[in-house]
């Protein structure tokens, strides 16, 4: 049977979570798939249960699951709580004991929504990349890193660090995603001034000499950054290390509209966690107004990437698309001319889609 941890999390995690299982279970109803939920209580209101964002019973669910589904985690309320108990130490100890090396963000443009688009519409029509960022090495987990008194102030260290193993599997899955779409891998670094990035362009030439098929180029981060603005179509896969990925996994996303659109997967092999981009919105949160494309759509990445039913994954997407083309928005993609609908509704609307 395969099985699925759900970690619906704190704020518009549980209510954007319950329109995905919902639209999963509506597919299951239809492939006859036999998916089993285990629920797994993560982020603050697990803190508030078991004293532990990450209680040990709900790491076991997720490591014994085939997938994990995050909703989202955090909120005002656990801010002043120690760093090490935080809601958000709950998701990146998921992502580091399941050793989830390869984050995967799709960001495509659905015509309905061009005038969400904070660019023009020229630039942004037909826009569909993924950016694939490494997520578990670069500078957030390298050593030395700290804050030191250094000759009467303090000095701040963090450190870059990539291994070849690193860089080669991460740029494996790059070149597998992209022969499955336009066969373009743009692999985005720092060589010019940073030693470790020289070594992540030296890996990932080597690794592409088996993917010959696919085409590689080379980018600085900082014209990567300029290049998404001026003309983010040239991009079709995005392969980067953590942290410009993480700073351009934002930015593409941001091309396309509103975040509530934008799902995404963390990887290693066929073992993923799928999430929402967004946070938690506590602004939002209990109204019933938070837009669950984006958890629905992260649904259909789980579909594709761990249980490989691309049917199925379509179907679901196909069903955005249309509800999208009927002129149906939740509050953050609305504008005038459209009809506003709540959270459920989405929800209800994408099934009946689907059916
Ligand atoms: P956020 O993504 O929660 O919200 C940013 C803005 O986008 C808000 O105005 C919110 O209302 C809106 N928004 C987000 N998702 C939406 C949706 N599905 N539909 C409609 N509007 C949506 O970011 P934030 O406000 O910076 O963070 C709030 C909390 O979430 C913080 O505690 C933060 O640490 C946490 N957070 C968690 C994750 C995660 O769980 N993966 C990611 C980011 C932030």
């Amino acid at each position: 049977m395969p099985l699925i941890a759900l970690c619906a999390g704190d704020g518009i995690g549980p209510e954007v979570a319950a329109e995905a299982v919902k639209v999963l279970k509506a597919v299951d109803a239809k492939h006859r798939i036999g998916f089993e939920f285990m629920e797994a209580p993560v982020g603050g209101g697990a803190y508030d249960l078991f004293g532990t964002p990450l209680p040990a019973e709900s790491l076991a669910k997720a490591k014994k699951a085939d997938a994990v589904f995050l909703g989202a985690v955090g909120g005002p309320k656990w801010e002043k709580l120690d760093y090490s108990v935080r809601p958000e130490r709950g998701l990146l100890g998921l992502r580091s004991e399941l050793d989830l090396y390869a984050n995967i963000r799709p960001a495509k443009m659905f015509t309905p929504l061009i005038d969400a688009s904070t660019l023009k519409r020229e630039v942004v029509e037909g826009i569909d990349m993924v950016v694939i960022r490494e997520l578990t090495g670069d500078i957030y987990f390298g050593k030395p890193r700290g804050v030191e008194k250094y000759e009467g102030g303090k000095r701040g260290v963090n450190t870059m660090v990539y291994t070849t193993p690193e860089i080669d599997r991460i740029a494996r899955v790059a070149f597998e995603i992209a022969r499955k779409r336009r066969k373009k891998v743009c692999s985005v670094d720092k060589a010019n001034v940073l030693e470790c990035t020289e070594l992540w362009r030296e890996v990932v030439t080597e690794v592409h000499k088996e993917y010959q098929d696919v085409e590689l180029s080379h980018m600085y981060v900082d014209n990567a950054a300029m290049q998404m603005i001026r003309n983010p179509r040239q991009f079709d896969v995005v392969l980067t290390g953590n942290i410009f990925g993480d700073i351009l996994s934002d930015e593409a996303s941001m091309l396309t509209g509103s975040i509530g659109m934008l799902p995404s997967a963390s990887l290693n092999g066929k073992k993923g966690m799928y999430e929402p981009i967004h946070g938690s919105a506590p602004d939002i949160a209990g109204k019933g107004i938070a837009n669950p494309i984006a958890s629905i759509l992260s649904m259909a990445m789980m579909l594709d990437y761990t249980f490989d039913q691309k049917q199925a994954a379509r179907e679901i997407e196909d069903a955005v698309a249309r509800v999208l083309d009927k002129g149906f928005r939740t509050a953050d993609i609305y504008s005038p001319g459209t009809a506003k609908v709540g959270t459920t509704e989405m929800g209800n609307l994408i099934i009946k889609e689907m059916q």
